[in-house]
């Protein structure tokens, strides 16, 4: 595991745990910089927030980095990026600010179910962008085990499929305490498979398992390629498949999709109802806006609200990152910010467009379809090569901007109508299937975590 994966994992872990406001705030900007011989080295953007990693989350941080390498023995945090560059400077004490938005209640997951309770179907809008995965969810909810069994939710980062998954086990315990409702990441799964291997206690495990109500499982994605953990989650599942218990998947992306993944046990995910989540357009994400800062108790004029929604497009993490920025600044100023400010903290807060490189295309689709790179390069027709190779020519062309003849050089000199026709072929394929545009925003999101 890379210290960028481990990292973002931690934070997944992390983000579920604590208060979606202090999430933002102390965590927010921080990365492993260095990891070696057992010690980690959290960077984190200022003073402020080293303390308070150091003093308020430092167990806990700990505990899930160990729980994903269990070699880490210690943490040390450093200053490593510069103060968040916003010019306006605070007016007022820190302080206040800060007490208010510490939730002492936080770190409330239940230990027997894996659940936070922040998450409910209440405060989750519901727009033409996930409304059928909501509507699957209150079939769900209201007749466990019968109607859509498995449910399997798909769609990008930070679009809510873990806040539906919570939501719908926080609903079932609600609606009957007598339930027994447990939520897992695939991850964590496998985890204890291994752990109950080594210790030979893989029978308890498997009863303990055997007897929820509802098993929830986020981001099987993870499930590729470890093949000892299918196994067991395929007998797992069918178990309580058998007995009319529900199971419900998330994953970042369709279930063929998943690389590595055993026939039987992707066609029992496939064999319920499959509904995706796709980005919110904006007048959701308008509403999301409204909706948390009435959850928050937070006062910005609606002109605010609107400038956010039009600037934060793809992810609703994102768009609750940036509002969390405008509302602490407007704190710090002590005064209501004009659209001005508002944008210029946009501006600032939001990731640049990341400068592409021709490169980083064809490593992404390269290990997307799992070819060497340099095969990508041959002069061959076999299937499994000519489609990676048209889809990486559409992309340079899409988001680099490349010419037909630059593609045509760069690809050792094929001639220009090789591209154009690549090129063409990938974009009529896109209007009629679903599968390939899938496809692409996955290499799309392959993009940032490539060098
Ligand atoms: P994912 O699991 O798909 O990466 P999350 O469920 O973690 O995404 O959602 C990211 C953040 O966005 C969470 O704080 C979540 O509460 C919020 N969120 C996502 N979808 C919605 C929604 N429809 N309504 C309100 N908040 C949402
Ligand atoms: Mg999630």
């Amino acid at each position: 595991m890379t210290k960028e994966e481990l990292w973002s994992k931690a934070l997944a872990e992390i983000e579920l745990a604590v208060s979606r406001a202090n999430f933002v705030t102390w965590f927010k900007n921080t990365r492993i910089v260095e990891q070696n011989d057992g010690v980690v080295i959290v960077g984190v953007p200022n003073g402020f927030s080293k303390e308070w990693l150091e003093n308020k989350y430092h167990k806990f941080i700990l505990k899930s980095l160990r729980g994903l390498a269990p070699e880490i023995r210690s943490i040390n945090y450093a200053i490593t990026q510069a103060e968040p560059n916003i010019k306006i400077r605070p007016k007022k004490e820190l302080a206040p600010v800060l007490d208010e938005q510490m939730e002492f209640k936080e770190f409330h997951i239940d230990p027997k179910t894996n659940l936070n309770q922040k998450y409910t179907l209440e405060t989750f809008v519901v727009g033409p962008f996930n409304e059928l995965a909501h509507a699957a969810a209150l079939a769900v909810i209201k007749s466990p085990g019968r109607v859509y069994n498995p449910l399997f939710i798909y769609g990008g980062v930070g679009l809510g499929k873990t806040h539906l998954l919570q939501a719908i086990g926080n609903a079932i315990i609600k609606n009957n305490p007598a339930k027994k409702v447990h939520y897992i990441s695939s991850e964590k799964f496998g985890n204890e498979v291994v752990s109950s291997i080594l210790n030979n206690s893989i029978h308890n495990f498997k009863e303990k398992y055997r007897e929820f109500d509802l098993l929830v499982v986020d981001d099987v994605q993870f499930f590729s390629g470890k093949t000892k953990t299918q196994e067991e989650f395929f007998y797992t599942f069918n178990t309580l498949h058998e007995a009319g218990k529900q199971v419900v998947f998330s994953s970042d992306r369709s279930p063929k999709l998943i690389p590595d993944i055993g026939e039987r046990l992707l066609s029992r995910m496939e064999a319920g109802v499959i509904v995706d989540i796709s980005e919110p357009e904006y007048e959701s994400r308008l509403a999301i806006l409204k909706t948390k800062t009435q959850e928050r108790k937070i006062d910005l004029p609606e002109k605010t609200l609107e400038l956010i929604a039009s600037s934060v497009h793809k992810n609703i993490r994102e768009l609750e990152g940036a509002l969390n920025t405008v509302y602490m600044q407007s704190r710090y100023q002590n005064r209501e910010l004009s659209e001005d400010d508002v944008k210029l903290i946009l501006s600032k807060n939001i990731k640049p467009k990341q400068v592409l490189t021709f490169g980083q295309i064809i490593k992404s689709v390269s290990d997307f379809y799992d070819i060497q790179e340099k095969a990508i390069y041959e002069r061959t027709r076999k299937t499994e090569i000519v489609k990676p190779r048209q889809v990486a020519m559409y992309l340079i062309r899409e988001d680099l901007g490349g010419s037909y003849p630059y593609i045509g050089q760069k690809f050792g000199g094929m001639d220009h109508t090789t591209a154009i026709h690549a090129y063409e072929k990938v974009s009529s394929e896109l209007k009629k299937n679903p599968k390939l545009e899938n496809e692409m925003r996955i290499i799309r999101e392959k993009y940032q975590n490539i060098k």
